[in-house]
């Protein structure tokens, strides 16, 4: 029966994808309708179950009939020493979120809107699930200055994966700013245009762990390996392999595999490439490799058309001036403002009164509260400069004046602590400096804070002023 199933697992994935995850597996009883097999270790009893449970669950039932159960066992782990069964019955499973019918191996095929299958019968292909989230398409991104360059550059990647000079595609920005939602648009886009394509979504979170794992249980291989078998590989907050020397080599390793083959590997992070720390520098010079497009915060016009798209696609209406408050009110991150929506929606609803301005200004207050990310820039410039009592255009010139240089620098480090901007859009807002100036800033404030109390002081009040506003 296992000889069967192989035979129609090798017909439908590729060759490769076969080797790593089904040679090694062996059969070891078999009952009416139950079937157990023996995996080398945990990490491959869940990859089986995060990408072939389908492909299993068809097969099985092409053998067994419907009902058919596969109970997997897991040989010798050193680490424990123990024996551990799963089981999983067939027909059922909450892991997966394919519906019912695909269970059935005829009726996926003929279902044209099966979607997001783990495997297309028939298609002599490697298929995974994706992990892409289908409400982040391109459709719902919303085109502005801002992100002009990263969205075009993102659809460039997605007509040609792999072709274009932008491999890797790197879009970088700060949090709330879309990302993760272009990342998506991306992977989405690819598997329409190219339903062969193996895409594969992964946050560099999740890859880690997957790594981590992958050296306990012994089958760092394996897991290498099955990245490498990937077409389009996206790896979101990239940034967060910092100091992970073992993760990032392995990366090292995939991402080379996968750039000389042609395959496009689409990075995101929360820093620019040269604001990354504790990242190797062979790894950060492969980032630099392709394109790097940064998201900056939206402008007016656009948020209040990301926000009039999101009241329309949840079919709910609002007060123009409402809406223009909430536009005004949140600038620099995304996701806030659609929380600031929703919690206006919902306090609506519950106490059964209309949006109005009190309500929107009472929401926006706790939103405001709650982050330090509606600091602009601009508004630590003036408080650094009212702090001081010095001309706005003094600390932006050139002067190279003690007092001044020493109030520049404040408004940098805040500027980074305080706002999403990267070193470079820091740099070039106060002053037109570049990013190393900044990090030379920022590095020389951190010292003077340590050291001399007066600058300590300094530091604090205008501290303080900025909390306050
Ligand atoms: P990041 O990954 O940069 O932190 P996300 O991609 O998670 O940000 O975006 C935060 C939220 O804002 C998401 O719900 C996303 O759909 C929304 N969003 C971001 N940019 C846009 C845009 N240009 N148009 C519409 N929605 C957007
Ligand atoms: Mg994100």
């Amino acid at each position: 029966v296992w000889k069967n199933c192989l035979s129609f697992i090798e017909d439908n994935i590729s060759n490769q994808a076969y080797k790593t995850w089904f040679e090694p597996i062996e059969a070891v009883n078999l009952t009416e309708n139950s079937l157990s097999i023996k995996v080398p270790s945990k990490f491959f009893y869940e990859w089986l179950e995060e990408h072939y449970v389908e492909l299993l669950k068809s097969a099985l039932t092409k053998e067994l009939g419907k009902g058919a159960k596969l109970v997997y066992s897991i040989k010798m782990e050193n680490t424990q020493g123990k024996k551990k069964s799963h089981t999983e019955s067939i027909p059922s499973t909450q892991r997966s979120n394919v519906s019912a019918q695909s269970v059935e191996f005829k009726s996926s095929q003929k279902n044209p809107e099966f979607k997001n299958p783990f495997v297309i019968p028939g298609v002599r292909n490697l298929k995974i699930d994706s992990q892409l989230n289908s409400n982040y398409g391109f459709e719902s991104f919303i085109e502005g200055d801002a992100n002009r360059l990263a969205r075009s550059a993102s659809l460039a990647v997605s007509n040609k994966p792999g072709g274009t000079s932008f491999n890797p595609l790197l879009i970088f920005g700060g949090v709330g700013l879309g990302k993760t939602h272009l990342a998506h648009a991306i992977g989405l886009e690819v598997k329409e245009k190219f339903p062969d394509k193996t895409v594969l979504y992964i946050s560099a979170e999740k890859f880690t762990q997957q790594h981590i794992e992958s050296v306990r249980k012994n089958n760092r291989n394996d897991f290498i390996h099955f990245y490498q078998i990937i077409d389009v590989l996206i790896v979101d907050d990239i940034q967060l392999l910092s100091g992970k020397k073992g993760t990032q080599d392995v990366f090292f390793h995939i991402f080379n595999h996968l750039h000389q083959n042609g395959k496009q590997v689409i990075l995101t992070s929360d820093k620019a490439p040269v604001d990354m720390q504790e990242i190797e520098n062979r790894l950060l010079s492969r980032f630099k490799w392709g394109l790097s497009a940064e998201l900056m915060s939206p402008d007016y016009q656009t948020r209040l058309s990301i926000i009039e798209n999101k009241l329309y696609r949840d079919g709910v209406e609002m007060p123009e001036d409402v809406i223009h408050y909430l536009a005004e009110n949140i600038k620099s991150n995304i996701r806030e403002l659609e929380g600031a929506i929703i919690s206006l929606i919902a306090h609506s609803s519950f106490s059964r009164t209309e949006v109005s301005i009190d309500l929107a200004q009472q929401i926006v207050k706790n939103y405001v509260k709650k982050t330090s990310q509606q600091i602009s820039i601009d508004r630590i410039q003036q408080v650094v400069s009212e702090y001081f009592q010095l001309d706005l255009e003094l600390i932006q010139s050139k002067t190279r004046k003690r007092n001044i240089v020493q109030a520049r620098q404040l408004a940098m480090s805040f500027s980074k602590r305080l706002t999403n901007n990267s070193l470079t859009s820091i740099g070039k807002q106060i002053g037109k400096r570049d990013h190393a100036t900044v990090l030379h800033a920022c590095k020389t404030v951190d010292n003077l804070k340590l050291t001399n109390k007066e600058f300590k002081k300094f530091y604090d009040d205008i501290d303080r002023k900025l909390k306050e506003t």
